[in-house]
């Protein structure tokens, strides 16, 4: 029932980032060419997304709202771990139990109009036609507005909007291919072309100072690590924030200290204290702990001394080719 949803919308729902973070993902999963976020006061007062990917039948949306709806698993044992878990299937659910959710949607393939729904703090709605091009919009509007005790952990507007900015850019940095906006309270904060190239994205989020620092970094080692790849900054290029250090594993943006400490390890004293290097750095590697729960930042592996070594040698190697 819709209590329970609301209580357990907690594991998928912390904050306007995490909204935006299920919602982005959802867009990539659909092979969007561009995903434009609009937010209004840090994500508090509305969230948008909107993208061009495959898109939804009327049928598939009014499933997608239900619980442990998935397009995305085939395989019966899988969706047995999975529901477990919970954490499949799940995000449009939560958050239509918590908001006031309108998806709106056009199947690529479909010869009829598009379909919108819209989910009131868990009531559902009915679907009916509405008109727009391929792709799928979603506003969550009125977060938290039902359950007061949640709400009142929202931070100031500028707050959560540093974490809507974090988790977009990561996704922007990781997926050049894709154009990804992002838009706050009317005005647009940055845009990428989405051409592919990472030096480009980069360009778009930090400016041309960052963009011209960049190192690039490809190394396959021997070991778990099979291949360490992306861009660092020169030593000049810092900022006083960990988040500047964007790092990767099997994909998944996770924030580890781990890695953190191969990197700065890698400039060998060059950088200046308390200062971080700008890093879109992936990592792939098997031996990563499974166990973490998957909507964390976290990561756990198995052989950590080996996986850090094999990152510090990497960007020293980056950094040496590259007369630093
Ligand atoms: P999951 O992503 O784990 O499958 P969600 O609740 O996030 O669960 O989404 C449920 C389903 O709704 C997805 O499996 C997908 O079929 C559909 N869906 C959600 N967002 C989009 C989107 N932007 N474009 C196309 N389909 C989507
Ligand atoms: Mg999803």
């Amino acid at each position: 029932d819709a209590t329970v949803a609301q209580i357990a919308a907690g594991e998928v729902v912390e904050r306007p980032a995490s909204v935006v973070k299920e919602l982005v993902e959802n867009s990539l999963d659909a092979g969007a060419a561009s995903i434009d976020v609009t937010v209004e006061s840090g994500g508090r007062d509305r969230i948008v997304v909107a993208d061009d990917g495959h898109g939804m039948t009327g049928e598939d949306l009014q499933a997608a709202v239900r619980q442990h709806t998935t397009s995305k698993l085939s395989d019966a044992s899988e969706l047995d771990a999975v529901a477990t878990l919970g954490f499949r299937g799940e995000a449009l659910y939560t958050i239509g139990s918590v908001s006031r959710m309108t998806v709106t949607t056009r199947a690529r393939d479909a010869g009829d109009s598009g379909a919108t729904l819209t989910v009131e703090h868990g009531d559902v709605g009915d679907v009916r036609p509405a008109g727009r091009p391929a792709g799928t919009t979603v506003e969550v509007a009125d977060l938290f507005a039902e359950t007061p005790a949640r709400r009142k952990y929202l931070k100031r507007p500028a707050t959560e909007f540093a974490h809507v900015n974090r988790a977009v850019t990561r996704y922007a940095l990781a997926n050049p291919e894709v154009a990804v906006s992002l838009t706050h309270d009317g005005r647009e904060v940055f845009a990428t072309t989405g051409t592919g190239d990472v030096r480009d994205a980069a360009l778009s989020v930090y400016g041309r100072e960052v963009a011209q620092s960049l190192v690039p970094v490809d190394a396959t080692p021997d070991g778990p690590v099979e291949r360490v790849h992306g861009y660092v900054s020169e030593p000049e290029t810092t900022r006083s924030t960990r988040e500047y250090l964007a790092t990767y594993v099997n994909g998944r943006s996770v924030r580890d200290s781990v890695l953190r400490e191969a990197v700065l390890d890698a400039y060998g004293g060059q950088l200046a204290s308390d200062r971080y290097p700008f890093t879109v750095l992936f990592v792939e590697t098997e031996g990563v702990d499974a166990n973490v729960h998957p909507r964390k930042m976290e990561v756990r592996f198995e052989q950590e001394d080996r996986v850090q070594a094999a990152v510090e040698d990497a960007v020293r190697d980056a950094l040496l080719d590259a007369g630093i």
